[in-house]
């Protein structure tokens, strides 16, 4: 690590102990800036790091709400407020068991980095709660959801802050928070939350455009070696939103994608994944891949040993945060796979991503890959803004245009910074310089 930073970093290691991941986060940011502050003196002058580190605000919340049994439950709700240097804080909102506030923090720090590269007017922040959806029944969801947002009304609004999706929060959890909103507030203000439906303003493309954005990122990445999707064979882990847009894509474009898993296991489908029926399972009964699997014939479900052992071309690590370990990393390279590109937020492990950066593989790190989704939702706010609905054409074309404007910026700037083709400094430093650039302007705020 650069020794301007070294000590910067034991301090975030004092001050915010206990948060492995965010700590992960802070470091692979870290390990990309040297060659910025040597050439930017007054980003260490003006202490923009420093700055960068310290969320302008972060919520911490009690959410009591009643289950179907009568029984009193009690979880804790988050939001971070990351920064707000270009805009209104923006990022998801994730209800998983697993949520602390370290959790918060990585994503929502990650997200200032990702939100600076779409080139639209959003600041980064991240929320969320360790509410386990799962096995929850529709009462259940939409009582936690007002709960949880008779604290969070306050703290929002479309100039403020405004929340969306992400792992355990879609549609269905957006229209009850955007409902109980509007109840308190008395306000019909659209902008406040993205990821909405259709009635309420919301975007089409919103849907898919993680995975979309996440498979045109690979594509231009592979063009750059004279490739394309086109007859790759392809392994997309997850079997949530953005997985299913993900392998929806890559098929457009002409890819045989033949597994996909969730916590349960994964799913080796040699003939093909079947979307329609991936989509009845996940998204209109909520089940899991087991029941994919009983209602496909050549389906395999595995519950033991790992996704990335499947020989593929293209790896599209889409569930969740260090999903992507050295093994795995080492088996998909002995395949011989060409590209990853993560769909998820950090999938890959560090000595993961070192292993497939010394193999020459192509790779997308999640904040310049990913980051389709909040460009969306930035897409709907200006939407929301003229009181008018795109045509699903004309949002993706610019989603098309803001995927490959930030795949062309990162590659120009690991060239600029002395690393040509490699996404992961080159989407870190010029996110930081983004951001960086618009705090000087503002002074010490
Ligand atoms: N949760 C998504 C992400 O990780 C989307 C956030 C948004 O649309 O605001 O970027």
């Amino acid at each position: 690590m650069d020794p301007i930073l070294q000590p910067i970093f034991d301090e975030v290691l004092q001050r915010n102990r206990g948060e492995s991941e965010f700590h992960q986060a802070v470091t692979e940011v870290f390990d990309s800036l040297g060659p910025v502050l040597a050439k930017n003196p007054q980003y260490a002058d003006q202490a923009i790091i420093q700055r960068l580190l310290e969320p302008e605000r972060q919520i911490i919340f009690r959410v009591p709400w009643v289950d179907d049994a009568g029984v009193v439950q009690v979880n804790r709700g988050f939001r971070v407020e990351y920064n707000s240097a270009l805009g209104p804080y923006k990022g998801g909102l994730r209800f998983h068991p697993s949520v602390y506030i370290g959790i918060i923090k990585f994503l929502g720090f990650e997200q200032i980095f990702k939100n600076a590269l779409t080139g639209l007017p959003i600041g980064g922040g991240k929320g969320g709660s360790d509410f386990n959806p799962q096995g929850r029944s529709d009462a259940e969801v939409m009582r936690f959801c007002q709960s949880f947002m008779t604290e969070l009304w306050r703290h929002i609004g479309e100039y403020t802050d405004v929340p969306a999706g992400d792992i355990g929060v879609g549609g269905r959890e957006i229209g009850y928070l955007f409902g109980q909103f509007k109840r308190l507030t008395n306000r019909y203000e659209s902008g406040v939350l993205t990821g909405k439906s259709l009635a309420l303003g919301g975007s089409l493309v919103r849907t898919e455009a993680t995975g979309y954005g996440t498979v045109m990122f690979a594509e231009q990445m592979l063009g750059t070696r004279g490739e394309s999707f086109d007859g790759q064979r392809v392994v997309v882990s997850g079997a949530g939103n953005v997985s299913t847009y993900a392998i929806e894509k890559a098929q457009a474009l002409g890819a045989d994608v033949v597994a996909f898993s969730d916590s349960s296991g994964y799913v080796l489908d040699e003939a093909g994944v079947d979307l329609d029926l991936l989509k009845q399972v996940k998204e209109v009964e909520r089940g899991r891949v087991a029941d994919y699997v009983a209602r496909r014939s050549g389906a395999k479900l595995q519950t033991t040993g790992s996704i990335w052992d499947i020989p593929c071309d293209v790896a599209l690590p889409c569930a969740t945060q260090n999903e992507l370990p050295e093994d795995g990393a080492k088996a998909l390279i002995k395949n011989g796979v060409k590209a990853v590109a993560e769909g998820a937020n950090m999938p890959t492990t560090p000595e993961a991503t070192t292993l497939f950066q010394e193999a020459g593989v192509l790779f997308a790190p999640g904040k310049a890959a990913n980051a389709g989704g909040v460009a969306t939702s930035a897409l709907e706010m200006q939407q929301n803004a003229q009181r008018d609905t795109w045509t699903f054409e004309q949002t993706e074309a610019r989603l098309t245009s803001v995927m490959t404007s930030i795949h062309d910026t990162c590659a120009a700037t690991a060239e600029e910074y002395g690393s040509p083709g490699d996404y992961v400094k080159g989407a870190n430093i010029a996110g930081f310089i983004k951001v960086a650039d618009a705090m000087i302007t503002m002074g010490v705020v």
